[in-house]
């Protein structure tokens, strides 16, 4: 098939553009740059089958494959309140360019959504009928609203238009090739700690989250793309069920680099959701799919793919 990735030049992308050229598809990565990087995806650059477009998703553009991918997004707060105005339009302007591309090649379209949805969650462990507690207003609305949006487009275009959508939450998941000044929660504990630096844990740390490695997030998406079932339209959660708190991940970190680490205390940001942790049934009934990396494993990978970078 030939697949395109929307923001593929980014963490989880770049992933998943190996992983489906390895499949022996053609792959196009859409990319604008702004958290992806070419190094990302340079060592696919030689395979005729990759192909790169520099490109926005908030302007339509015309292409012909058979599945799309659509990644294009800055995940990390840091990177998403940057400019929140774009963060929204990039959401929903490029779910609805994006979508129109689906229907008019009648390819079957994948839309990486969140746990953000479930927003600061009073159902613990999150499931996929649960509607969510996200303040409209916030410094994390852009992303969070952004991405319900998103899913309302990809229901909206399925149930009126017939589009063959795939929608999945994906929880907090880490692994190589996350930028060093990304400024989520793995990468800033794990480059700190191998630098010497304290670990800078927001708030008191009791807030808990649950990580999964790519390899395994990954896996989850190919999976869920390309399987069939009456409700194969409705979101799905993907994600490890392991939950720690920060306190706890700052002392797995620590064990994974075999150091001890210092720890400092900086304000909890506004909205940080207190608990996250996904239920993850439905995708184990659809996919027959659940991570197979646990925490400590996963954080050695990636502590060894820090090391090198810096
Ligand atoms: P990332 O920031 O590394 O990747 C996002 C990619 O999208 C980057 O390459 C970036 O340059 C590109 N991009 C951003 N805006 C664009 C635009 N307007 N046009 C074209 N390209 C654009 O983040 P990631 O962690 O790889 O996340 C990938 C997707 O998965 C995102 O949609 C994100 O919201 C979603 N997601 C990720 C996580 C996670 O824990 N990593 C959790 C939930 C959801
Ligand atoms: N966090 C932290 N120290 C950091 C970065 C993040 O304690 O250096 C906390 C943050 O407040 C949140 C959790 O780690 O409670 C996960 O943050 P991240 O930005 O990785 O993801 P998200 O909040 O979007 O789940």
């Amino acid at each position: 098939m030939r697949i395109l990735v929307t923001g593929g030049a980014g963490f989880i992308g770049s992933h998943l553009c190996e992983r489906l050229l390895s499949q022996g598809h053609e792959v196009i990565c859409l990319d604008n740059y702004f958290t992806g990087r070419k190094e990302n995806i340079f060592h696919l650059m030689d395979d005729h089958r990759f192909e790169l477009i520099r490109h926005d998703v908030t302007e339509p553009i015309f292409l012909e494959v058979d599945q799309i991918y659509n990644l294009a997004c800055p995940a990390s707060p840091v990177h998403y309140q940057f400019n929140p105005v774009k963060t929204v339009k990039t959401s929903v302007m490029g779910a609805i360019n994006m979508l129109g591309l689906a229907k008019r090649v009648r390819a079957r379209i994948f839309q990486a959504s969140t746990s953000e949805v479930y927003g600061d969650p009073l159902i613990h462990p999150q499931t996929e009928d649960y509607w969510g507690n996200v303040n409209p207003i916030g410094l994390r609305s852009c992303y969070d609203e952004g991405k319900r949006i998103a899913e309302t487009l990809f229901m909206d275009y399925h149930r009126q238009n017939g589009v063959d959508t795939r929608i999945v939450r994906i929880f907090n998941t880490y692994g190589p090739k996350m930028l060093e000044n990304d400024g989520r929660v793995v990468s800033n504990f794990i480059v700190q700690a191998l630098k010497g630096e304290e670990l800078t844990i927001y708030g008191e740390g009791n807030q808990t989250r649950s990580f999964c490695y790519v390899d395994d997030l990954v896996e989850g998406f190919i999976r869920l793309m390309n399987a069939e079932a009456e409700d194969i339209h409705l979101p799905v959660n993907i994600g490890n069920p392991g939950e720690f708190t920060m306190n706890e991940l700052a002392q797995e970190v620590g064990k994974a680099i075999g150091k001890d680490i210092k720890i400092t205390h900086l304000p909890l940001p506004q909205d940080d959701p207190k608990q996250r942790k996904p239920n993850i049934e439905r995708a184990q009934r659809l996919l027959g799919w659940q991570p197979t990396i646990p925490l400590a494993e996963g954080l050695k990978k990636t502590v060894e793919y820090f090391a090198k970078r810096i």
